[in-house]
Order: structure tokens, then C-alpha cells, then sequence
């Protein structure tokens, strides 16, 4: 397994509009628009820094993942995003080291590349997900 660098940071935020104005107005990072994905129930909005991206995430619905979080832990960090070559390979590997994973083949992300993640429970209770584009 290669991983390439860390893609992005995810923030679970209760709106985006609210949200950004510290990345964009205080930090000054760029505004890539946003975007939802239907079947994960979350919006998603970019922003670059450097080689990699913070990623806001809104919830669409109450029964989402994004809402459960926001519920339980408020808003904050809710998973780190790792770019990787191969993320069949990546998955494949990871379960052979006895790694639970949440998704066993990686699905459609925001910005259409491929992902999945991990299990908390195996990775220091930290969300972890894995990338390709
Ligand atoms: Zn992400």
C-alpha cells in the first residue's frame, strides 16, 4: 500500500454558509464551491491548502452520519482523508492485517474520486478514509 499524503481534513460544521467565512475570510483559503452527495446524506464544500484540502461537511438530514456526529460530539474534526495509489490494494491489505473496515469496496466520494473508510475501532478512534483520484 502507498499512500501519498494526507488528501484532506474533514469538519463536521452545522452550515457551511456560517462555517467558511473563517477558512475564507480570516485564513484566506479559496472557496471550491460546494457539493452534495445524495446517498451519504452530506454536503460537502473544498477548500486547498497547500497539498491538501480542509472539507466542510453539512448534513442533509437528520438520520445522516453528519448529523449523528454533530449530535454527539458537536462541531469539530470528524475524519482525516488519505491519498492513496491503489485503494483496492489499500483495502485488500488492510484486511489481511485485520483492520475493520466500514466500506469493504470503495464508493463515489465528493469531486468523484473513489473512497472508502475505516473503522474507528481499529484505527486509535480515529475516522479514517482512504482516497483515490
Ligand atoms: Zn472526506
Amino acid at each position: 500500500m502507498k499512500i501519498l499524503k494526507i488528501d484532506h481534513l474533514g469538519i463536521a460544521v452545522k452550515s457551511i454558509d456560517d462555517g467558511k467565512n473563517f477558512w475564507t475570510d480570516v485564513l484566506g483559503l479559496p472557496f471550491e464551491g460546494s457539493e452534495t452527495v445524495q446517498e451519504q446524506k452530506v454536503t460537502t464544500a473544498f477548500f486547498p491548502v497547500g497539498e491538501s484540502e480542509v472539507e466542510l461537511l453539512e448534513s442533509t438530514a437528520p438520520d445522516g452520519p453528519i448529523a449523528k456526529f454533530l449530535e454527539k460530539k458537536g462541531e469539530g474534526i470528524q475524519h482525516v482523508a488519505f491519498r492513496v495509489e491503489n485503494i483496492e490494494e489499500a483495502l485488500a491489505e488492510l484486511k489481511e492485517k485485520g483492520i475493520r473496515l466500514i466500506d469493504e469496496k470503495p464508493r463515489i466520494g465528493a469531486g468523484g474520486g473513489k473512497i472508502a473508510f475505516l473503522h474507528p475501532k481499529s484505527t486509535n478512534g480515529v475516522l479514517v478514509e482512504l482516497c483515490e483520484r
